[in-house]
């Protein structure tokens, strides 16, 4: 299987370090708020990822942080940090607050059959091993302590800028991040920042009090769940210049060694041509899409219309069009449930391997889905046929053998169900206001056993089926 390295700008053979195990490092996500659409395609990619890793007969290791430690507003190392900052809109503490969005995000990402990675660690939970780290690279020199913090001294690491290829010449640098007196230099990181006492989150340290900068969580908890060297490490391309740089800079600082081997990025997700943001009012959620009557595998079947490393346009349209699609893809799979027509051995090979050689090339996951239409239109109708389609789909993830009532949204479930479901979120209610947490929760598993997810928002509690 071929994959394109963002390293070696290059695309290459595949082949696991060591034995049948692949290692993975998903930057997960930073949970203060919700997770919208185009992360969500970060997560799809990633998911394609293992997919195909498994179909090739592999075995997976694969480790996604959890950032409950909120990083920065800004990349400069200054600002507030985000979860205070929700934490202190929303009137409650940094940990509900990284509780119930992971709770949404693990949610979400499940409803897009998105599977969980093997190891979810959060990084509030791995402080002492970022201290380590810290403390690794102050003895070996690659860090200095300033009134406010400890720094990555970027000058001492020659490869520094390797993989987004840039310059960091002194003069250079200085323009992009904000300048403090007492960095070496502008592009030096924070690794560890001294808190003053007002700061929510913050641990002891040989440093005084204070908390992880947000580099350093991925390096640690990639050191302790993969070892010093795993195979591959995903993210979004955002993350190219300056988060994976860094990341780079500091186990290569503490171990004289990089630890992953292929650095794969996913494209943006672009809203109308142009950027998601929240004060464009376009960063939507899995949920505002189903409540406009968009499933999340509708979402997923729009996702698959592009290759990973090329920009995706969100539109309206275009879900409108994927879901038509999608449904018209089902319509013509069922004709081939339980049919009897025949298709030689040498046909199914043909169909399949033009399936494998897409899925293969670099994930070509837009050529893939092709293969599958030429599968569901074939002429002769074979249950043969509805098999490797099932088999496919083990990769495409989008239920292509459920005939599902989601597919159409939430809006046209029906209405004595409808009536149901709202009436127990309401006894949830009551039951979370009295404080019967234990009642709370036995209604939202019980609607969960039926395939109900209930989904607690700023404006209510919302529902969908799987
Ligand atoms: P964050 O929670 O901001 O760290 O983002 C989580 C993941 O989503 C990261 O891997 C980002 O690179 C990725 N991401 C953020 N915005 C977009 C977007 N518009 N399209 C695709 N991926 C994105
Ligand atoms: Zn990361």
């Amino acid at each position: 299987m071929k994959l394109y390295n963002t390293m070696t700008r290059q695309k290459g053979e595949f082949t696991p370090l060591n034995g049948n195990t692949v290692r993975i490092y998903s930057c997960g996500p930073t949970v203060y708020g919700y997770a919208h659409i185009g992360n969500m395609r970060t997560y799809v990619f990633m998911d394609f990822l293992r997919r195909t890793l498994q179909w090739n007969g592999y075995d997976l290791l694969h480790a996604m942080n959890i950032t409950d430690v909120g990083h920065l507003v800004s990349d400069s190392d200054d600002g507030e940090d985000k979860m205070s900052k929700t934490a202190r809109e929303q009137k409650k503490t940094p940990w509900e607050i990284a509780e119930y969005y992971t709770g949404v995000f693990l949610r979400d990402i499940e409803r897009l059959n998105i599977q969980i990675p093997e190891i979810v660690p959060k990084a509030t939970m791995h402080i002492q091993e970022m201290i380590d780290f810290v403390q690794g690279l102050l003895d070996n020199g690659y860090a200095y302590e300033t009134s406010d913090g400890i720094y990555y001294d970027i000058k001492k690491f020659k490869d520094y800028g390797k993989l987004s290829r840039m310059n960091f010449d002194e003069n250079q640098a200085g323009a992009r991040v904000e300048v403090n007196s007492e960095k070496r230099h502008p592009a030096d990181f924070a690794l560890w920042k001294k808190a003053d006492p007002t700061h929510i989150m913050q641990w002891e340290s040989p440093w005084g009090m204070g908390y992880p900068g947000w580099h350093i969580e991925c390096s640690a908890m990639g050191l302790k769940y993969l070892g010093e060297e795993f195979d591959i490490h995903t993210g979004g391309v955002d993350h190219i210049p300056i988060h994976h740089e860094n990341e780079i800079a500091q186990t290569c600082g503490l171990l004289g060694h990089p630890a992953a081997k292929w650095w794969i990025h996913g494209e943006f997700m672009l809203v109308d041509g142009g950027k998601m943001s929240k004060s464009l009012g376009n960063t939507y959620t899995l949920d505002q899409l189903q409540e406009k009557g968009y499933s999340p595998m509708v979402f997923r079947y729009f996702c698959l219309n592009a290759h990973y490393s090329q920009k995706l346009n969100f539109t309206f349209e275009g879900m409108d069009s994927a879901k038509k699609s999608l449904k018209n893809l089902k319509n013509q799979i069922k004709k081939h449930k339980g049919a009897d027509g025949q298709v030689s051995e040498e046909e199914l090979i043909k169909l399949k391997n033009e399936f494998e050689e897409a899925i293969n090339d670099d994930l070509n996951i837009p050529k893939a889905l092709g293969a599958v239409w030429n599968m569901a239109r074939y002429e002769t109708k074979s249950n043969k046929i509805y098999e490797l389609i099932v088999l496919c789909d083990s990769i495409l993830g989008i239920d292509l053998d459920k005939d599902d009532v989601e597919e159409n949204g939430a809006n046209e479930v029906d209405s004595d169900l409808d009536r149901e479901i709202k009436e127990q979120i309401a006894l949830r209610l009551e039951a979370k206001k009295a404080k019967n947490y234990a009642e709370a929760d036995r209604i939202r598993n019980e609607l969960a056993a039926r395939g109900i997810i209930l989904t607690d928002t700023k404006e209510g509690t919302t529902y969908s089926i799987k």
